[in-house]
C-alpha cells in the first residue's frame, strides 16, 4: 500500500463500468455479493456514452429527415431543415439519461461505486488514482476480479486522431457542423453506419476499404442490398485500397490511399473518419501484477466462465475478444457473476445476434448456409424476399429479404441472415428459436401479427419446408 492510502476490501472487484462491467457488478450486488464497481471516466462505456447509443440515435434522427425529405411519391411534401447542434443535444440527452440511469441501477442494487483508474497491484490488490490535482488514491483487496475495461479505436499509422481533420467515432458523434465532405477509411460496422448518417445528412461521402467489399464477414447477397442503398444515397465506395498519408492543405485532408497493385490514388475531404477496427484496453490495467498475459491482439483469454488464467480474474466484454457487441458484453458480465457467486453458469456462444444499422439493418444471428455445411449438417434454406411482404410494401421499403437455415433432417433452426428495416429487432425471434432448441414448424406454426414485417420470419421457415403461402417455394 502507498503511504497515506485508505484500504478497503471488496469481494467482487469490477474494472470498468460498461455494458460488461456494469451488468456483472449488478448481477454480483442481486447475488448477495459485496461489490465495487471502479469506472475511470463515464458509467455506461464506450456503447452508453461514445457508441452503440448516440450512434442510434444519430441513426433514428437523420431517418426522420431524410424520410420526410423523400415521401413526395406518397403524397407527402416536405422538407426538413436539420439543426446539427439541435440534432446533437437531444442525443447528448438520451445519453444522459441513459448514463444516469446505470449510475442509479448500480446504487439500487448496493454495488460501491469508485470513480478513478483502477491498476493491478498484486493479485489481490488494486490501486485506484482518483484523477485530479489534490484526489489521490486508494488500494482496494479483493478475492476475485472482473476486468472489463473495453477497447478504443485502433489508430493507423499517419492518421493519429486529431479531433479536427482525422476523427474516430466519438469526434464524428460529435460534431456540430456538417462537413461539406467526408473521407472513411475503413467499411465495417462503424464506417458505414456512420456514413449513411452522414450522407443522408447531405454531406458528400467517400469509403475507402482495403478489402473487396463492405462489412467483413456478412455474405455477398447481404452486403449487396446495404451497399447499393448505400450508392443511391451517394456514397461511393473504392475496394482494394488502403490507407497510406495525409496532409492538411489548410482547409482539407488531401489523403493518399494504395492498391494492392501497388499504385496510388488520392482524395480530398474535409473531415476523414478512420475506422478500422477497435483494439482490447489491456495495456494499462496493470495485468503484470497478476501475471497475465494477453493473447497476441491484446486479449484476455477466457475460459467458457469468463475466467482468465488467472483463477480470480474474469474479463468480460471487448476485452475478452470478438465480437466486440454490447449484448455480448451483457452475457459476459452475467455469467462471470453468477460463477463467482458458485451458480453453475457458463457461456454459449451459438446464438449471439448482430446488428448492422445501415439502410436497410442486417440483423443475423447463428448460422450461414455455408457454416451449417462446414459444421457436418445438411442445411436446408428459407427465404423470403421483403418485395413480398405486404408490411415492407407499406413501408415502402422493400428491397432485402429474410432467410433461415436449418437442418434438413430434425429441422432444427441453426441461423438466420435478414436484411430489412428492423432487421435489428426481427432477428430476436430466430434467437430465440435457436436457443429454444425450436424447429422450423414452431416458426412457421405460431401465428404472426399481420401486416407486420415479423410474418416474413414465419413465410421463410415456412418457406425451408416447401409450404410457403405468400411467396413461391423453391
Ligand atoms: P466499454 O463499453 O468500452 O467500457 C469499458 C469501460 O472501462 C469504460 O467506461 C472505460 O472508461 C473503463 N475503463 C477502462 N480502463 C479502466 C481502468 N483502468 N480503470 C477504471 N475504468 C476503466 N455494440 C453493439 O452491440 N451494438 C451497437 O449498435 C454498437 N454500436 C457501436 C457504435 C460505435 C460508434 C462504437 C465505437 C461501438 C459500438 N458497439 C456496438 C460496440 C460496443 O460499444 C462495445 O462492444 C461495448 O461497449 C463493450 O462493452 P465493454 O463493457 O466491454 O467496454
Ligand atoms: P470493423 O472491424 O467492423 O471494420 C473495419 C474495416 O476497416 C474493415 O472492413 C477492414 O477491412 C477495414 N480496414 C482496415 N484497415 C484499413 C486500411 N488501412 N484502409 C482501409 N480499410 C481498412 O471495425 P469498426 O467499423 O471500426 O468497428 C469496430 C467494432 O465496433 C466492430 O467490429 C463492432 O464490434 C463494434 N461496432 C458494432 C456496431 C453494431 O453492433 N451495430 C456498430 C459499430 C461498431
Amino acid at each position: 500500500m502507498v503511504v497515506g492510502d485508505i484500504a478497503t476490501g471488496t469481494e467482487v472487484l469490477v474494472i470498468g463500468g460498461g455494458p460488461g462491467g456494469y451488468v456483472a457488478a449488478i448481477r454480483a450486488g442481486q447475488l448477495g455479493l459485496d461489490v465495487t464497481l471502479v469506472e475511470k471516466d463515464a458509467y455506461g462505456g464506450t456503447c452508453l456514452n461514445t457508441g452503440c447509443i448516440p450512434s442510434k440515435a444519430l441513426v433514428h434522427a437523420t431517418d426522420v429527415a431524410h424520410e420526410a425529405r423523400g415521401a413526395e411519391h406518397m403524397g407527402v411534401y416536405a422538407d426538413p431543415a436539420v439543426d446539427l447542434q439541435g440534432m446533437v443535444d437531444w442525443k447528448d440527452g438520451v445519453v444522459d439519461q441513459l448514463t444516469s440511469g446505470v449510475e442509479k441501477l448500480c446504487k439500487a442494487n448496493g454495488v460501491n461505486l469508485v470513480p478513478g483508474r483502477a491498476e493491478f497491484v498484486s493479485d489481490d490488490t488494486v490501486r485506484v488514482a482518483h484523477g485530479g490535482e489534490g484526489q489521490g488514491s486508494e488500494s482496494i483487496e479483493f478475492e476475485h476480479a472482473i476486468v472489463a475495461t473495453g477497447s478504443r479505436p485502433i489508430q493507423l499509422p499517419g492518421f493519429e486522431f486529431d479531433d479536427d481533420r482525422i476523427l474516430d467515432s466519438s469526434g464524428l458523434l460529435s460534431l456540430t457542423e456538417l462537413p461539406d465532405s467526408l473521407l472513411v477509411v475503413g467499411g465495417g460496422y462503424i464506417g458505414m453506419e456512420l456514413s449513411t448518417v452522414l450522407a443522408k445528412l447531405g454531406c458528400e461521402v467517400t469509403v475507402v476499404e482495403m478489402l473487396d467489399d463492405i462489412l467483413p464477414g456478412y455474405e455477398d447477397d447481404v452486403t449487396r442490398v446495404v451497399r447499393e442503398r448505400a450508392e443511391e444515397l451517394g456514397i461511393q465506395f473504392h475496394f482494394g485500397e488502403a490507407a497510406q498519408q495525409w496532409e492538411d492543405t489548410g482547409t482539407d485532408a488531401f489523403v493518399t490511399t494504395e492498391d494492392e497493385d501497388g499504385e496510388t490514388h488520392e482524395y480530398t475531404a474535409e473531415k476523414v473518419l478512420v475506422a478500422v477496427g477497435r483494439q482490447p484496453v489491456t495495456d494499462t490495467v496493470g495485468l503484470d501484477a497478476i501475471g497475465l498475459e494477453t493473447a497476441e491482439d491484446g486479449t484476455i483469454e477466457t475460459d467458457d466462465q469468463a475466467r482468465s488464467s488467472v483463477e480470480n480474474v474474469f474479463a468480460v466484454g471487448d476485452v475478452a475478444g470478438e465480437p466486440m457487441l454490447a449484448h455480448k458484453a451483457y452475457k459476459e458480465g452475467h455469467v462471470a457473476a453468477e460463477v463467482i457467486a458458485g451458480e453453475p453458469a457458463a457461456l454459449d456462444y451459438q446464438a449471439v445476434p448482430a446488428a448492422v444499422f445501415t439502410d436497410p439493418e442486417i440483423g443475423t444471428v447463428g448460422m450461414t448456409e455455408a457454416d451449417a455445411a462446414d459444421a457436418g449438417f445438411d442445411p436446408v434454406v428459407g427465404e423470403m424476399p421483403l418485395r413480398a411482404s405486404g408490411r415492407a410494401l407499406t413501408l415502402d421499403e422493400s428491397d432485402g429479404f429474410v432467410r433461415i437455415i436449418a437442418d434438413a433432417e430434425t429441422e432444427f433452426v441453426l441461423g438466420a441472415q435478414i436484411v430489412a428495416p428492423e432487421a435489428s429487432e426481427l432477428i430476436a425471434e430466430v434467437g430465440l428459436a435457436i436457443e429454444m432448441g425450436a424447429q422450423l414448424e414452431d416458426i412457421a406454426a405460431t401465428i404472426h401479427t399481420h401486416p407486420t414485417l415479423s410474418e416474413a420470419v414465419a413465410e421463410a421457415a415456412a418457406n425451408a419446408r416447401g409450404e410457403a403461402t405468400h411467396t413461391l417455394n423453391r
